[in-house]
């Protein structure tokens, strides 16, 4: 059902700071940047994983919420899988609980879902179908 991590997403509080730190000091470019909504998004590739930089100053947002309670750092991670409505629904019957009921889009044309972070043991986790 899942064949590897396709990305891990981290929330800051300053994405232009986080692009420099990993472009200048560790020498790994930005490979893509955009908006979705209030988030701006950066990915920095690694291997064959992306890091996802994420940033939202609405304090409702769950990236302002994450670092309210936690700190900046480790958000989610994400894994890919071939067909998600199908992984989904294995999940669900062995009592897995959403956040997402349904696939919705992600970033990059991408189907998502997060996975209810109760049920996983404090790791926030995203399905990804590309
Ligand atoms: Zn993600």
């Amino acid at each position: 059902m899942i064949e590897k991590i396709d990305h891990i997403g981290i929330a800051v509080k300053d994405l232009e700071a986080t692009i420099r730190f990993y472009e200048q000091i560790l020498e790994l470019p930005v490979t893509e940047k955009n908006e979705h909504g209030t988030t701006r998004v950066a990915f920095v590739r690694i291997g064959d994983v992306d890091f996802e930089f994420l940033e939202n100053n609405d304090p409702e947002s769950a990236i302002a919420k994450h670092i309210a309670k936690r700190g900046e750092g480790i958000q989610h991670v994400a894994y890919k899988v071939r067909d998600i409505a199908k992984a989904m629904e294995a999940l669900k019957v062995k009592g897995i609980t959403f956040i997402d009921e349904a696939p919705r889009p992600g970033a990059r044309g991408s189907r998502i879902a997060f996975l209810h972070p109760k049920n996983t043991y404090g790791v926030l986790m995203e399905l990804v179908e590309r």
